[in-house]
């Protein structure tokens, strides 16, 4: 169904292209730069677990064009195979964004930011939408003003760069405490850091020590503290060198929200071994999915994660050499 109607889109550009005296392939090229998954029809999922409510929140999706440089160890065409395998369209990865808020003791606390429409694809073929958290949240009857804690789970755009107005870098949420891995917050705020990164990266290192260390509400944690009442910091190193996932645990039930930890799981759960080109130190990161993946299925628990497909909870076992996800949207 979604190959039929991206076949219409790009027949309906090309002649749409042909009306206007343009070019045949410009108009073929320009569908390919417009999102092409449909936004889910609500765009908020909620679940407990135990006494804790859990609010999932549609951020947005980047549809990110292949190339040969997204794994060291894996081709184009075992990355489209691994995607058909798992019931996937093959022609883009489809990475969406999710946030998550609980609602534990009366308290509520949003996990990750989301994109904050601050997000730009890092190739031109690819498509990168976010900044529908507020929205969404609004929609789920969530008032963000409410919102007493954020944890964040590492610093990359498409997680923090909600938390920040788009022309102003103003604080969205100036009155939560947001708590951050203290590992993570060292390494970004290093002011040696920028001339080691590659250059790509280093306006988000800049935007990220021009406001995170003055604003007073936020706290780097140590380890794996118990940041809220019911919800630890794990820590899973490698994606980035601080970067956290967040375990919950009420009544008998225990959820594992593994940020991006195996972010797309048909790839990098289901091949733990790929080393993906996000991943900062792709060895650290792969040892950090495995035992977070082993310990999910050892203590039985949900797992959910920011890029996991729409709503994202679900649960995963063993398969091969690798994890498999079944998607739990009873
Ligand atoms: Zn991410």
């Amino acid at each position: 169904m979604i190959a039929t109607s991206r076949r219409n889109l790009i027949l309906s550009a090309a002649m749409a292209g042909a009306a206007l005296g343009l070019d045949k392939s410009l108009a073929i090229a320009a569908p390919a730069r417009r999102q092409q998954t449909a936004d889910p029809a609500q765009g908020f999922f909620r679940y407990k677990v135990g006494d804790a409510e859990c609010t999932a929140l549609y951020d947005g999706i980047w549809e990110k064009a292949h190339d040969a440089a997204y794994f060291s160890n894996a081709t184009v065409a075992e990355t489209k195979e691994a995607l058909a395998a798992a019931g996937f369209i093959t022609a883009f990865v489809t990475i969406p964004i999710t946030v998550f808020v609980i609602k534990l003791n009366d308290k509520l606390i949003l996990c990750d930011a989301g994109g904050g429409d601050q997000v730009q694809a890092f190739n031109p073929k690819s498509v990168f939408v976010s900044g529908k958290m507020m929205a969404n949240m609004k929609a789920a009857g969530i008032d963000p003003k409410k919102i007493e804690t954020i944890l964040i789970s590492h610093f990359h755009p498409d997680h923090i760069f909600g938390l920040l107005e788009k022309n102003t870098n103003a604080p969205v949420f100036p009155n939560a405490e947001i708590i951050v891995p203290a590992a993570e917050y060292k390494w970004w705020t290093d002011p040696s850091l920028i001339a080691r990164l590659p250059k790509g990266r280093r306006p988000l290192a800049r935007r990220i020590q021009a406001v995170i260390p003055n604003w007073k509400n936020v706290l780097p944690v140590e380890g794996e503290d118990e940041v809220v009442p019911g919800i630890r910091f794990v820590s899973a190193p490698g994606h980035t060198p601080g970067h956290a996932a967040f375990h919950i645990s009420s009544g008998n039930e225990q959820l594992m929200i593994s940020n991006d930890a195996a972010y797309v799981p048909a790839l990098c759960a289901m091949h733990p071994g790929w080393h993906g080109v996000f991943d900062q130190n792709a060895v650290v990161a792969e040892a950090s999915r495995r035992k977070l993946l082993d310990r999910v299925i050892a203590d039985k628990m949900m797992i959910c994660g920011s890029h996991f497909p729409w709503p994202g909870l679900g649960k995963i076992a063993k398969d091969g050499g690798g994890y498999a996800l079944t998607l739990d949207v009873a």
